[in-house]
Formats: C-alpha cells, sequence, structure tokens
C-alpha cells in the first residue's frame, strides 16, 4: 500500500487533493484498529507524523496553539500542563504510556468519539479547530465542530492543523469514570475550567451524548450565585448539589455495553459537584 510522508502542511494537502481515496494516518491507534478488524480498507495513506507546524505547540497571546499531531504524551507535559492543566490530565488518562506516545488530539478530534478524552476539555475552554481544505484554512469552534457521533465538519481532503485553547486564569480539572482504574474508554467524562478574569465556569461532558456536549445553563446559573475574589471563588455546599442536578439535566446518554443512560447520569451528577468543590473554596 502506499504510503506518502509529506514534510508540510502544504504538500500534505496537494497529497490529499490528487489522491481522494487517500486517509490520513497520524498515531494509527484508532485507524489501524478499525483496519486490522476488517472495518475500514485503505487504499493509500498520507501519514502527518513528520509534518513539523503539525507537531508544534506554541503560546500565541492568550490561547496556546497545539498542533494537531500532538502526541498525548507530550500534552502531559510544559507548557500544556501549567497553561491547561485539565488537559494535561486528560491527557494522563488516556490508554497506556504506549498509546499515548503515538495518539494524537488530531486524531481524537477526527475520530469524534463522544468518548474521546480530549474533548471535554476543549468544549469546557471554548477551544476552536483550524482546518486546511482545498478552499484554504477555516476556524470552526469546537461546539460546531461535531456533527454526531464519530462525524465531524471534516470533508475529503481535509487537515486537521491545530486546536487553538484559550489560556484561562483559575482552577481546572478533569474526572472519568471507566470499568476500571486505567487503560479504559470513559463512561463518562467531565471537564470543568474557572475563569477568574471573566468570572465564567466551564464545563465539558464526555460519553453522555452523542457528541461532546457543554452545560451552559449550569455554568452561567452557577457563576452568577458563586462569590468571586481576586484569587478564587467560592460557592454553597447547596449551590454545589444543585450545580449538579443541573449539569446532569445537560447530558443526553444512552445505554450502551459500558454502562447505561441511569447510571451515566448518576456518574455526571457525582463528577459535576466533585470537580467544583475542588475548584472553589
Ligand atoms: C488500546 C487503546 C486504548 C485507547 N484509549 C483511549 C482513551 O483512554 N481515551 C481516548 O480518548 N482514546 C483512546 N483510544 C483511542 C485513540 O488512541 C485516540 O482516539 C487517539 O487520539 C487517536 O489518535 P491517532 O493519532 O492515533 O489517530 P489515527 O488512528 O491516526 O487516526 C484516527 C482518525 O483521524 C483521522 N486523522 C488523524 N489525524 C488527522 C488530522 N490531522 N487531520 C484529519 N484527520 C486526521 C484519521 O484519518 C482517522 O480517521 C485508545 C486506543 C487504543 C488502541
Amino acid at each position: 500500500m502506499p504510503v506518502i510522508v509529506p514534510e508540510s502542511v502544504e504538500s500534505a494537502l496537494a497529497a490529499l487533493a490528487a489522491f481522494p481515496d487517500a486517509t490520513v494516518l497520524a498515531g494509527g491507534t484508532d485507524l489501524m484498529v478499525e483496519v486490522n478488524d476488517g472495518r475500514r480498507s485503505l487504499a493509500r495513506v498520507v501519514a502527518v507524523g513528520r509534518v513539523p507546524e503539525l507537531a508544534d505547540i506554541r503560546v500565541d497571546d492568550a490561547t496556546v496553539v497545539i498542533g494537531a499531531a500532538t502526541t498525548f504524551a507530550r500534552l502531559e507535559l510544559d507548557p500544556v500542563a501549567r497553561l491547561v492543566p485539565a488537559l494535561a490530565l486528560a491527557a494522563r488518562t488516556v490508554g497506556s504510556p504506549q498509546i499515548r506516545n503515538a495518539a494524537t488530539i488530531g486524531g481524537n478530534l477526527a475520530t469524534a468519539s463522544p468518548a474521546g478524552d480530549a474533548l471535554p476539555v476543549l468544549v469546557a475552554l471554548g477551544a476552536s479547530v483550524e482546518i486546511a481544505g482545498m478552499y484554504g484554512r477555516r476556524l470552526i469552534p469546537i461546539a460546531e465542530f461535531f456533527t454526531g457521533p464519530k462525524r465531524s465538519v471534516l470533508e475529503v481532503g481535509d487537515l486537521v492543523v491545530a486546536v487553538r485553547v484559550p489560556i484561562r486564569r483559575g482552577p481546572q480539572d478533569y474526572l472519568k469514570v471507566g470499568v476500571r482504574n486505567a487503560m479504559v474508554i470513559a463512561v463518562a467524562s467531565l471537564a470543568i475550567a474557572v475563569d477568574l478574569d471573566r468570572q465564567r465556569v466551564g464545563i465539558g461532558l464526555g460519553s453522555v451524548g452523542p457528541t461532546a456536549l457543554d452545560a451552559p445553563e449550569a455554568c452561567s446559573w452557577v457563576a452568577a450565585r458563586a462569590r468571586w475574589r481576586g484569587d478564587g471563588v467560592e460557592v454553597t455546599d447547596d449551590d454545589v448539589v444543585e450545580f449538579g442536578e443541573r449539569v446532569t439535566d445537560a447530558a443526553r446518554p444512552i445505554d450502551d455495553h459500558r454502562g447505561t443512560a441511569q447510571y451515566r447520569r448518576h456518574a455526571v451528577g457525582v463528577m459535576a459537584r466533585r470537580a467544583l468543590r475542588r475548584c472553589t473554596g
């Protein structure tokens, strides 16, 4: 099978335009599983791991720009761990060290599984996805990127180039429930990001809907109830409980082989309360 190994975004796009049957290959941790299971066959691949722009992490004003081919192993470290701690926490829960050394954030986005661990964090922080295609580059807000389970706005010939994640001053957390402690796909997950400067709370939910979800009503409710200080935020115990209920209302889970919808709703409520307590005084 032909393997094309471009060394720039432009040459990757040229290869994808020349061969519409080509498939983008990053770490291969989703793609090769599908191939090995016989669910997907490949005519040729464009392996993007050697494109420097896709492996770059840079800070641009108040945004971290993370190249699509950045592995979860790198997301666990500085500067992401310092600037977007929830993303580093989420990265640490992905698969095993071997998987984290290969699996990329661009692959997590393009696979668009509602269980993808990076996705709740990107939703909580209101990240944007930079896509390059035959008509140039476009920036898509994360809320518009997913169109359904394992579906996104990506079209044939498109390449995820980077994800732009706002840097927010304030505590963040990522919680994940699985059938065991490690090497597990989320049964339910939740990211929280407190923004002390804008006095906002962001939430992202994983594995409890067709795509990663936000909980805007719960977030604006708790932000209005909270007592904001320059260096922290406080909420009452009653408000923590009500926040858990409101976040649970935002979930749209189904029953599947990993868990029931009822269990997932319960887990989301527990995680929402725990995450808010950890992030507040
Ligand atoms: C044992 C195991 C454990 C796992 N555990 C977890 C886990 O705990 N949490 C979790 O979230 N995931 C997990 N996964 C799933 C997988 O590791 C992640 O979804 C990973 O982020 C996929 O990235 P990749 O680079 O390997 O993508 P690939 O497999 O290379 O590609 C996946 C899809 O994305 C497309 N693609 C890749 N990069 C781009 C790009 N830049 N532009 C456009 N399209 C692109 C490919 O064409 C393909 O359709 C696990 C997988 C395995 C095998």
